[in-house]
């Protein structure tokens, strides 16, 4: 396609721009190339923005680090920059990934790499062009990413509060139940046992079956429980059932979940705890029956080694994998997560071995509720009767005087 050439005016490649300009937020004179490139009319006199790069990041941190969000609005505001906060998220993620060893929660003192991204992102072809008008008119969201509606919602989560004033109609196709609940963190441990678990089962399971984030992260825990069965990496058949068996493990949690909050209630709706918990037992049994056909639950499998879900047996593998904190975190009992694992798997068994019965679950609930009343009564009285027996005390004290 022809193009009319612009009137001599064209601007040397970014790279080759010679000449200085002075800084209008440091005073410092620095070479043109330390500054941003600008395609703003604002700037059109040599198409730098005049703050310099270095200003551009240090003067949007706060002293941990972090960013200042409200600084970084009104900076690009100011030079003319757009803001997406789908990029700020990109910015965190690959800061984060170059930073593995690094925990969720630290990334954010990383602001001044998190925002060396972000100006790189908004450089590149797509946005270069772009101000914040234009940014603003997309309601500081690229309509166009490959980013599906779990990341959109994420992204929505973290940094909605920048765009909160932005008209609800640009950003709703990114919150179709326009639902922004809680970011769910993945501690160290989380994330071990979701490696864990794809690296035995060679894929990640639970990408594209429409579970929440907090469901997910639930289904990578009881799957890496699963996961040292034995010759389970070699038979698609036990993959398979344990990926089955720890989304419907994560189905009676929310069933459970319901139920505690129903029976909880003053007036407990019978009718619909009796419907809860004929769904719940429904579901363990399934449980109980995938566990069985694929040799799964160490109950079933005649094949299984004696003890090899004991506790010593499963802190020698563990050591022998590498596990540090196994080692040092021997005694810690409340918070190893290691022991707390087997106690899960100790747990799921005897659920595979019940299979509760319709109403045993809450009729169980129920007592224990009224055990709980009881005793909460007895401790009343016995609080009172303890009152008065100090203030006859004091009296007889007092009279003796
Ligand atoms: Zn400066």
């Amino acid at each position: 396609m022809p193009r009319t050439k612009s009137a001599g005016t064209k601007p040397l490649p970014a790279n080759k721009q010679k000449g200085k300009k002075i800084c209008s937020c440091c005073s410092k004179e620095k070479k043109l190339t330390d500054f941003y490139l600008s395609y703003s009319p604002m700037y059109s006199l040599d198409k730098r923005v005049p703050v310099c790069k270095d200003c551009c990041k240090s003067s949007i941190l706060n002293t941990d680090g972090t960013i200042n969000y409200d600084k970084l609005k009104e900076l690009l505001r100011s030079i003319d920059k757009p803001l997406y906060i789908d990029l700020i998220m990109s910015s965190e993620q690959s800061v984060a990934k170059e930073n593995s060893y690094l925990e969720d929660e630290e990334i954010q003192y990383h602001g001044k790499e998190i925002l060396q991204k972000y100006f790189t992102l908004i450089a590149m072809r797509q946005d270069r062009a772009k101000s914040y008008s234009d940014s603003e008119r997309e309601g500081f969201l690229h309509k166009n990413n490959n980013r599906n509606s779990d990341e959109k919602n994420k992204i929505l989560n973290k940094y909605g509060f920048l765009i909160k004033n932005v008209d609800k109609s640009k950003i709703e196709q990114y919150a179709p139940d326009s639902q922004l609940s809680e970011t769910v963190r993945w501690s160290k441990k989380d994330k071990q046992n979701m490696k864990y678990a794809i690296s035995i089962i060679g894929y990640d399971p639970f990408e594209d079956v429409g579970l929440s984030e907090s469901d997910r992260k639930y289904c990578f825990n009881i799957l890496a429980g699963y996961c040292d069965t034995d010759g389970i990496a070699e038979d698609g058949h036990k993959i398979q059932g344990v990926i089955e068996m720890s989304m419907l493990y994560c189905q009676c949690k929310k069933i459970t979940e319901a139920m505690n909050i129903e029976l909880s209630n003053d007036d407990v709706d019978d009718k619909k705890v009796q419907k809860l918990s004929s769904s719940k037992s429904t579901l363990l049994s399934s449980i109980a029956t995938i566990a069985k056909d694929n040799n799964i639950a160490s109950n079933y499998n005649k094949n299984s080694k004696q003890g090899q879900s004991s506790l010593s047996s499963k802190m020698k593998e563990m050591a022998d994998n590498g596990f540090q904190e196994i080692q040092v975190n021997l005694f810690d009992i409340k918070t190893s997560e290691a022991f707390k694992q087997i106690d899960k798997i100790s747990n799921e068994n005897i659920a595979n071995q019940l299979t509760l019965d319709n109403s045993e679950y809450s009729e169980i609930v129920k007592e224990q509720r009224e055990t709980l009343k009881v005793q909460e009564q007895k401790i009343d009285e016995l609080t009172e009767e303890n009152r008065n027996l100090k203030n006859k005390i004091i009296d007889l004290e007092n009279r003796k005087r």
